[in-house]
């Protein structure tokens, strides 16, 4: 007997795909502009797989949108018919906004298309009530687009920040060291801004800057991990090069990897916790109360040790053992091709860094590298959470 097919599989029986967009071609070429320009349109064909007409057409496009430009070419032996142009990024025409929210301030900048920050400003919170920092990070981005980017056409705004941030949502979920819970901080800026505004967590957006721009992006392609190291603590991986999400972007909490030798109460009630022991807040209030310092953050204290205080280096290299310490567990966790840790001292200073390093397990000292960024570090997660936007479909 010949049985009843089963239903048809309908389209609302599959299951919803994940947070990976649909590969777009047009941030295809722009990625490989980025990566290589100037460059030929040929040689965009061959780097990206897409055929020399469908490269000609997007790249008339992005030129159009004034994303990408086209250069006079180097002096060469003449050429037999149509002088290839090459492209490259247009820096001028294009921004996006950055923006960074952490315990004491925010950062808002104005980045082009390469990541470099073209202007910024820190302000500290007047209150941390949401609505407080909201309604004031609105004015500050009006008055940085005036001040800088009237020229410009602003493609998007990225936000970064500590805590449990869900990016699919456009929420900060809960940021403790702030009090914050459920904060619709995405479409709040949206809608006062009119631009398309993204957020993630500090170490997803860092991560995502070495990859789009980073000393080691060819690694951080690959597989990596991104350990940040600020007031909050928060962690970052990737596998083939997709950062890892994890369902309402929970991934990467390691505020409360436990530490021993540590005794500061966290936010968490408890003591022992990885983000009280190295927060700045603390190292901060240390070197306050030991007189060392005359700028209150670890700014402060990097100057101090620059400037031959051993109580200073001391405070950096304890910070750096306990740092060096979940790095190494991370280490052997995921085994990344390379090990990112954007900390205060490691990215100013050798020491902090080789501190660092020597609590890795033989062998994979050698991956670990401070942050490519470290000038800029808040003003490049906020970008770079704009930036992952437009490159991943710049039309
Ligand atoms: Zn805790």
């Amino acid at each position: 007997m010949i049985q009843p097919a089963a239903r048809t599989t309908r389209r609302g029986d599959l299951p919803v795909p994940g947070q990976r967009r649909p590969s777009d071609s047009a941030g295809a070429v722009l990625r490989a502009v980025l990566d290589h320009g100037p460059i030929a349109r040929s040689s965009i064909a061959r780097a990206t797989r897409l055929s020399a007409a469908s490269v000609s057409g997007l790249a008339g496009s992005l030129l159009e949108h004034r994303l990408i430009r086209e250069v006079p070419e180097a002096a060469g032996p003449p050429g037999i018919g149509r002088p290839h142009v090459p492209l490259d990024i247009d820096g001028d025409a294009v921004a996006v906004i950055g923006v960074h929210i952490a315990v004491p301030r925010t950062t808002v900048a104005l980045l082009d298309l390469r990541g470099r920050i073209l202007a910024q400003r820190q302000d500290l919170h007047r209150d941390k009530h949401p609505d407080s920092v909201i309604a004031a990070l609105i004015e500050r981005i009006a008055a940085l687009r005036h001040d800088h980017g009237a020229r410009r056409r602003v493609l998007a705004l990225g936000l970064a920040t500590g805590g449990w941030v869900d990016s699919s949502q456009g929420t900060v979920v809960e940021h403790p060291a702030l009090g914050w819970n459920d904060v619709p901080i995405g479409a709040a800026l949206a809608g006062a801004t009119g631009l398309p505004v993204r957020i993630d967590s500090n170490s997803r957006a860092l991560l995502r800057a070495e990859q789009l721009f980073g000393a080691a992006a060819a690694q951080a392609r690959g597989s990596a991990v991104l350990l940040f190291v600020g007031n909050v603590v928060d962690v970052a991986f990737s596998s083939g090069g997709v950062i890892h999400q994890g369902p309402r972007s929970a991934a990467g909490a390691v505020a409360h990897l436990p530490v021993e030798g540590c005794d500061e109460v966290c936010s968490c009630g408890r003591t022992g916790c990885l983000q009280a022991a190295v927060s700045e807040r603390v190292l901060v209030r240390r070197a306050l109360a030991a007189n060392l310092i005359a700028r209150p953050d670890i700014h402060g204290i990097v100057d101090a040790a620059r400037d031959g205080s051993a109580e200073a280096f001391a405070l950096l290299d304890e910070r750096a053992r306990l740092v060096g310490r979940a790095a190494a567990l991370l280490h052997d966790l995921f085994d990344p091709e390379v090990l990112f840790v954007a900390e205060g001292g490691a990215n100013r200073l050798p020491e902090p860094l080789e501190t660092v390093r020597a609590q890795m397990r033989p062998g994979v000292a050698g991956t670990v590298r401070a942050s490519s960024f470290p000038a800029h570090v808040l003003a490049t997660a906020g970008g770079a959470v704009a930036l992952d936007h437009v490159y991943a479909a710049p039309l």
